[in-house]
């Protein structure tokens, strides 16, 4: 295991039964504060893509936005946050997908990304891989490629990479 990982999982705080019975929460707001984590977090991921062709970090609301938005700052490249409904202003694409209980909606505004732009996503956690793949049809709808997805976790047991077979998937740690 890299020093980065061991520290990661000496970091992730792990919160039983929330949201509710059942699920064991993977806490990151220790990542959050601890700044050099969070450098290293980002210099990962920005050392796995660095020299393939990305022109757009997307990150989906909420904890995608807090490993997203610094990576974009690392590559010098917009970022662009997929969000629950009723909050973008501007004309915009949507997509519905099945949570383990109900629905949920992400949705891109439709000058986000530009035709033929290679976007890469960034969240900070797959279990079902279910948003991810949302995000990644709300990519294709404008048009643009998805280049691969960057996780800071992955829960294996959730087979989310199945899910989205086919795209490449980078995780740092995995339970
Ligand atoms: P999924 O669509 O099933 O891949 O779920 C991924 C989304 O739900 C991510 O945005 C995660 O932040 C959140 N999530 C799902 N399971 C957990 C968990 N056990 N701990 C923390 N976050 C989770």
């Amino acid at each position: 295991m890299s020093e980065l990982e061991s520290r990661l999982k000496s970091t992730i705080r792990d919160v039983p039964d929330f949201p509710k019975p059942g699920i064991l929460f993977k806490d990151i707001t220790p990542i959050l504060a601890d700044a050099s984590l969070m450098e290293g977090v980002t210099e990962r991921f920005a050392s796995v893509w660095k020299g393939r062709s990305i022109d757009a970090i997307v990150g989906m609301e909420s904890r995608g936005f807090l490993f997203g938005m610094p990576l974009a700052m690392r590559l010098g490249i917009p970022f662009v946050p997929a969000r629950k409904p009723g909050k973008l202003p501007y004309h915009r694409v949507s997509e519905s997908y099945a949570l383990e209980y109900g629905n949920a909606t992400l949705e891109l505004h439709v000058d986000a990304l530009a035709a033929g732009q290679r976007a890469l996503v960034i969240d900070d956690l797959i279990a079902t891989g279910g948003t991810a793949l949302a995000t990644a049809r709300l990519v294709e709808r404008l048009g643009a490629t998805v280049a691969g997805f960057g996780f800071v976790i992955e829960l294996g047991f959730l087979d989310g990479r199945r899910a989205l077979s086919g795209y490449e998937i980078d995780a740092i740690v995995r339970y």
